[in-house]
């Protein structure tokens, strides 16, 4: 069967997602003819371009001046914006951006700079100079700024994939609709012809994040008015939301055929035997479709592919060069789901069964990249890896004489010694990016982060990593319930005072999960009553709790932060920045990323 895959904005498009090339891979060892596009790559070459944005500015312009007076006329107060339609809400939003764009005069700096910042992210010695990189990401960051305010509501973010506002079905069918209030028109327009050129007979969209819902929607709903091929879109997050879709028969008339939820390697092998008409549709597993009498069927769940099934990553129909990076770094997986499994606020093992892979399989995986690709660089995506895998995994790269780099996530264990860190970066383990949340003992206990508690311990870890030249990245949580203000500033001093051999997110604040331990025990953690609110592909979790800290101290906890952490230094505090850190590291070393470290937060 004719498959085409495809991976839609917006994502990093710093390297390729494994998402894509491990479906690619599963599909075309089953026998069938698959093609996979990364079309979050393709969109951000075609927008940040001089010429998209010459045109996008000017044709806004061309908008504002023949149409936003009688706009801004129908609504003199804009206290009374709310009482108008939605989309004369979006239109007038959409002006006022314009004109504060207009004003603002950025513009002109993105539309001339932009080809030359991007060409300085592929430069491999340009990029490694932090003050010209960091120069080139504040031009990139304008221009997707200039876009944003051309083509709202729809907003574009290249660092950090946020999520958009858009949840509810008739909202995000809405602004699916909106032509120049979604930025992802301008750029399929052009493309669904191409994407049909060879007549796919099935289409598989890859929605990973909430960031990707608008414009995989928009690509989805646009290919539906445009082939008869079974369109079906997949990922994680739908296994979240059935309860959302089986109410939903609009959501498959409009943007897919059908829908997968939660491991996808399994159902999309089975839904292609029954699109062949070799079983019922009854069989294919995870899924979500039409019934003949308009309702909607969800199919039942089974377990997916043991991990050591696996086909490895098939990574041919994506270029390096389509990324905006000196180097490829390529994601690679050995287990999946988390060994661990305990922490309080944690849900990132939802709808996956902890599993790994055997050593030899990835060893074979980097083998192959490295004859395929020259793949040098690697990020392995698991939640965490266990010490235990760790010296396992790195005895074999060595053993094996493989030469790479790599980083991981892991939990901070008394297993991670001096010992295992030597010979870890013996085998190129060059960053480690831990689950630190809090340096509070009492916060940390109450995280059920582990054994080791105390910040003394755990500073010993991270000290006995750096000794060894592997660099630590921390993440951190804020607003855990009960958290004092105190506590919470230990956290930062932490931070602060260890500088030397550490970098951190700004840290997320605490949001309580649906279906973690903490919601299942709330008492436990104080939490005196709680609340669901849904809001089509959203839901929050509104809680309050007996103590922490007031509104107040939180607005001081971030003055604290400021003041501490020089947040005007930490311009480009997201994920993207964490794998420039690493290549910063691959080639610098842990003592120059440290000085460096010590002028401008990395
Ligand atoms: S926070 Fe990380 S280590 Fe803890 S349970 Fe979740 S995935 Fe596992």
């Amino acid at each position: 069967m004719k498959c085409l895959l495809l991976f839609p904005p917006q994502w990093i498009p710093f390297n390729p997602h494994l998402a894509g090339p491990a479906i690619h891979s599963i599909i075309k060892n089953h026998g069938h003819d698959v093609r996979l596009r990364d079309l979050n790559a393709e969109f951000y070459n075609t927008v940040l371009t001089q010429t998209f944005l010459f045109n996008a500015v000017k044709s806004a312009f061309s908008d504002f001046d023949t149409n936003a007076r009688p706009v801004f006329e129908a609504c003199p107060e804009k206290s009374q914006l709310s009482q108008h339609p939605q989309d004369f809400q979006d239109r007038f939003r959409r002006y006022e951006e314009i004109y504060t764009m207009a004003q603002r005069n950025e513009y002109r700096k993105a539309i001339t700079q932009i080809d030359w910042a991007t060409a300085i992210l592929r430069d491999k010695e340009a990029f490694y100079d932090p003050a010209v990189a960091d120069e080139a990401l504040s031009v990139i960051n304008t221009a997707c700024g200039v876009l944003s305010a051309t083509h709202h509501p729809s907003g574009l973010y290249f660092m950090t994939p946020k999520v958009t506002v858009y949840y509810g079905i008739d909202r995000l069918r809405q602004v699916c609709e909106n032509i120049p209030g979604n930025i992802f028109h301008s750029f399929y327009n052009t493309l669904i012809v191409d994407l049909l050129k060879e007549l796919p007979e099935f289409i598989g969209i890859s929605l990973g994040d909430y960031s990707q819902l608008l414009p995989g929607l928009t690509l989805a709903m646009l290919l539906k008015r445009s082939t008869s091929a079974h369109i079906s879109v997949g990922g994680n997050l739908f296994g979240r939301h059935t309860d959302i879709l089986v109410n939903n028969p609009d959501f498959f008339r409009t943007f897919a055929d059908s829908v997968i939820y939660n491991e996808g390697e399994k159902p999309v092998i089975e839904l292609l035997r029954y699109l062949e008409g070799k079983i019922p549709v009854e069989s294919v597993p995870n899924f979500m479709y039409m019934g003949k009498n308009g309702s909607i069927v969800v199919n039942e769940e089974v377990p997916p592919f043991a991990i050591g099934e696996l086909f490895p990553p098939d990574y041919r129909d994506l270029p390096a060069k389509n990324y905006f990076f000196p180097e490829p770094v390529y994601n690679i997986q050995a287990s999946r789901g988390c060994y661990w499994q305990k922490c309080s606020f944690c849900t990132h093992h939802f709808g996956s069964q902890y599993a790994i892979k055997p050593i030899e399989r990835v060893i074979a995986e980097i083998t192959l990249l490295q004859a395929s690709h020259s793949a040098c660089f690697f990020h392995f995506i698991d939640e965490a890896i266990s010490p235990a895998y760790l010296a396992r995994l790195c005895q074999a790269i060595i053993d094996e004489g493989l030469k790479l780099n790599f980083y991981i996530y892991a939990r901070l264990e008394s297993a991670f010694n001096r010992d295992l860190f030597k010979l870890a970066h013996r085998a190129g383990l060059r960053m480690v990016l831990w689950g630190f949340e809090s340096a509070n003992e009492r916060i940390y206990h109450l995280m059920n982060k582990g054994k080791v508690t105390s910040k003394q311990e755990r500073l010993k870890i991270l000290q006995a990593a750096h000794d060894e030249g592997i660099w630590n990245f921390l993440f951190l949580m804020f607003g855990f319930p009960t958290e004092t203000l105190d506590e919470a500033r230990e956290t930062v001093d932490f931070v602060r005072d260890n500088r030397s051999m550490l970098s951190h997110g700004t840290g997320t604040t605490f949001m309580l999960a649906d279906g973690s331990p903490i919601h299942n025990d709330p008492e436990r953690y104080a939490i005196t009553s709680t609340e669901k609110i849904r809001n089509g592909f959203n839901f929050a979790l509104r809680f309050t709790v007996n103590g922490g800290m007031t509104p107040e101290q939180r607005k001081e906890l971030e003055r604290y932060k400021a003041d501490n952490w020089r947040l005007s230094e930490m311009k480009y505090r997201d994920s993207s920045f964490r794998e420039k850190l690493f290549l910063y590291v691959c080639k610098y070393g842990v003592k120059r990323v440290s000085e460096l470290n010590q002028t401008i937060w990395l």
